[in-house]
This record gives C-alpha cells, structure tokens and sequence, in this order.
C-alpha cells in the first residue's frame, strides 16, 4: 500500500494545507479517503483523477467533503472529456445530506443529478467490509458531534493494514479496533482540554499518541491539525505517549505499508 496525505488541516484549512484528504494506492486500485476542502490541487499533483477507482467519506462535516463540489468540476467541465462515473461511497445518511448541498449550488436546476452526473453514490453499510479492488475497509464508530466512521483498511494477500481516525474523541474502542496497525493516521485537533473525554468530539495530541500506543502501531501520522496550535507543539505532544515514531501529515507526504 502507498499511502499519500493530502491534507491535514482541522476545520479551517492552514497555509499550505487543505482538509482532511489521503489517497491510498494498492496495485491497480485507487482510493481517496475523505475529500475536504483544498484536497483536490493535491490529489491531482498525485494521480490523474480519472485514475480514480472510488471515494470514501468517513463523516459528513464540511471539512471532509466540500472539495466533492471541487472534484465534480474538475471531472464535469474538463476540456478532455470524462466519461463514466467515481463511486463515491458516503456514510449512512450521507446521501440526502449531498442531495441537499446540491440544491443551492446547482444553478441548471438539474438536482438532484447535480452529483450524480460525475459520481455513482451509495452508502456503505458500516457493519460490513467494503471492498474496493484489492483494498478492503472497516469501519467503526467513532465520538463524534455527528456520526463518523474510523477506518481500517486492508490490502489483499497482506497482512499491513492502515488505520485512520477520521475525527473522534476519546473512546477505548477505537484501540481495540485499530489493534496492530502498521500506520496510524490520527487527528489531533486539541493540544489541551478542560472538556470531559466523553464529552469531547476530538482528540488532544498526547491521546493521539496513546491510541498509537495501546493499539500497537508502528507509526503515527498526525492530522486534522490546527496550525494556530503550532504543529511542532502538538507533534512533541504525540510523541510523548508514543514509542514509535511520530510525523506530521504533510500534504505530499507520501508513507509505504509494506
Ligand atoms: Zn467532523
Ligand atoms: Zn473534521
């Protein structure tokens, strides 16, 4: 597997980095993890985005999916004609969600076909694998002000595997779900917090670091960063509740699951 980052900025964005977006590539078969806002120029420095075999949104916030409306111009309007359709496969509830964000946005009035002309939509049903080519993915709750879906995601015929937070607080599950990880890819929104774990819908960077920990990864990515934070700050944070090494997610960044 060859994981890319392609954005690893909170909420906001930060200079030089978009929202949440990772690629992940397994022989013939490529994914895009979550599609935030400023994901896209990065996606397309990586791959022709008509390489594309699938998109997989782990929650509905718009700092996962607002660079969709970016990606369907870019497969919509290109001067080289794209024919054919991306599976996009959105969280439960995902699609009337994206139905309703097509509405203000779709000034042909062509809703609710405004993204289904580029994407081919479903909903994944979270109990299940999804496979995807030669990747597999599982998914599991995640505590969330909306409901999100942390992953774990497979290669055929190797045992490496790829975990991501997607945007959580503190649960004990997700380390039992995550258990020997090669990579982790992990948010880490706060650097401190004077709000109770569970009632927290994010992670600190020194909880990022324990969930590497107690799950065993080899390696932890950290994204879903506030640069206001200083990113420096929350990666010294991380690696003081991890014994492995621990990186930011660098747009470009580009990280091998043997
Ligand atoms: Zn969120
Ligand atoms: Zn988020």
């Amino acid at each position: 597997m060859i994981v890319t980052i392609l954005g690893s900025a909170a909420a906001g964005a930060n200079a030089g980095s978009g929202c949440t977006g990772i690629l992940v590539r397994s022989g013939m078969t490529t994914v895009l993890i979550d599609c935030g806002p400023g994901v896209v120029p990065e996606l397309k420095r990586a791959i022709d985005v008509r390489a594309l075999d699938a998109i997989v949104i782990s929650h509905m916030h718009l700092d996962h999916i607002l660079d969709l409306v970016t990606l369907r111009a870019a497969y919509r309007y290109a001067p080289v004609p794209f024919d054919g359709r991306i599976p996009l496969w959105l969280p439960p509830g995902g699609s009337e969600i994206l139905d309703r964000l097509a509405v203000p946005l779709d000034v042909d009035h062509h809703s609710p076909l405004f993204f289904d002309q580029v994407y081919a939509t479903a909903e994944y049903n979270p109990i299940d694998s999804l496979q995807i080519g030669e990747l597999s993915i599982d998914f599991a709750r995640t505590q969330h002000a909306m409901a999100a879906w942390a992953m774990r995601i497979g290669s055929r015929g190797s045992d490496a595997a790829l975990g991501y937070s997607a945007d959580t607080g503190p649960i004990t599950t997700l380390a039992t779900f995550l258990q020997g990880v090669d990579v982790l890819i992990c948010e880490a929104t706060l650097l401190h917090s004077d709000i109770s774990p569970i009632d927290r819908g994010h992670l600190t960077a020194q909880e990022a670091g324990r969930l590497a920990q107690t799950c065993h990864a080899r390696s932890l990515y950290l994204t879903h960063m506030w640069d206001e934070l200083g990113q420096e700050q929350l990666r010294e944070s991380a690696a003081s509740a991890f014994s492995g090494s621990v990186e930011i997610g660098w747009p470009g960044l580009e990280i091998s699951i043997p």
